[in-house]
């Protein structure tokens, strides 16, 4: 589906960070492998969250060398970022490989399953071929994206407050992320992309892809916080929030969009409360990782005149 030299050759201004340049972990300690500035873009060539292990239908798991589990690509250097900065990350494209993986296996995921199953689908014109009757429509996205956190590193598997392995459907193409700089120069990573993924993740795993992302790139300095990591889609604001419970990640979700509200329109804190209770959706995005995480979502349309961002 894509071809790495043709992208490169089309766009010699775009920065470009290879597929064998990954790490598991998000850390401060990690030396950048690329460099970049205020409004760049950059391609991130991923390998799939197995590190491309799977390579037949039937692969059995126990082969599979887990310390290589969910590389995230990077890290970038941003050179204006600062601590305190936030870095806006718009994923202006997702080009996915034509082939997918997915692992189930007992213990993983909330449905009682005997054994390990590895899978191998060919996804064509869009489609995954999931069997010989069933054709499920691709939607890709980012499963991990975020900054290095202040001190100690967090592995590539757990969400937090600097992105990580959020695992939330709405990171697709068209969609911006905002993401806090915690140490000088941001040092941002993405892999695990998904060619489609349901709310919840429920078996362990999306449909599991390598491909290419290009994002574009900006340091905000001046503006107005928002509760990071934040998205902007197309229709909706949406608020992230990770914790091992997913009562507390939910409430951190919901209150974190009330807080959203208030700081950027006239609503007061009752009004908000009320708006949120009929227009915004509280959402589970993955329950399997070793943090849950939920999202909040307010639509834009309704606030297109009540908000200052
Ligand atoms: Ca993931
Ligand atoms: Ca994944």
């Amino acid at each position: 589906m894509n071809n790495n030299k043709n992208l490169k050759k089309e766009n010699n201004e775009r920065i470009f960070i290879n597929k064998e340049l990954i790490h598991f972990s998000f850390d401060q300690h990690n030396e950048p492998v690329a460099y970049a500035k205020n409004g760049d873009t950059v391609q991130f060539c991923c390998q799939d969250c197995y590190c491309n292990q799977v390579h037949q239908d039937g692969y059995e798991f126990k082969k599979m060398d887990m310390s290589r589990n969910n590389p995230a690509t990077g890290p970038l250097f941003i050179k204006d970022a600062n601590p305190g900065d936030i870095l806006r990350v718009e994923i202006v494209s997702i080009d996915i490989h034509d082939s997918g993986s997915m692992c189930a296996r007992t213990g993983a995921g909330i449905y009682d399953i005997e054994g390990n199953h590895c899978r191998k689908f060919k996804i064509e014109d869009g489609m995954i071929l999931f069997d010989q009757d069933i054709k499920v429509p691709i939607r890709p996205m980012v499963g991990v994206i975020g900054t290095a956190p202040k001190g100690e590193g967090i592995s590539t598997q757990i969400p937090g407050e600097h992105g990580g392995n959020l695992d939330i459907k709405d990171l697709c193409e068209g969609t911006t992320l905002y993401l806090p700089v915690n140490v000088d120069g941001a040092l941002l990573s993405i892999g695990d992309i998904h060619a489609v993924q349901g709310d919840g993740e429920t078996v362990i795993c999306a449909m599991e892809v390598s491909g290419d992302v290009i994002v574009k790139l900006d340091v905000l300095k001046e503006e107005k916080k928002v509760p990071t990591p934040f998205i902007v889609t197309k229709e909706k604001y949406i608020t992230v929030a990770s914790d091992e419970s997913l009562d507390i990640c939910s409430k951190m979700a919901a209150q974190k969009m009330h807080e959203f509200l208030q700081n950027h329109s006239a609503l007061s804190d009752i009004q908000s409360g009320l708006l949120l209770s009929i227009s915004g959706n509280l959402r589970i995005s993955q329950v399997v990782n070793p943090k849950k995480s939920c999202v909040m979502d307010f639509p834009i349309g309704l606030a297109n005149e009540m908000f200052n961002i």
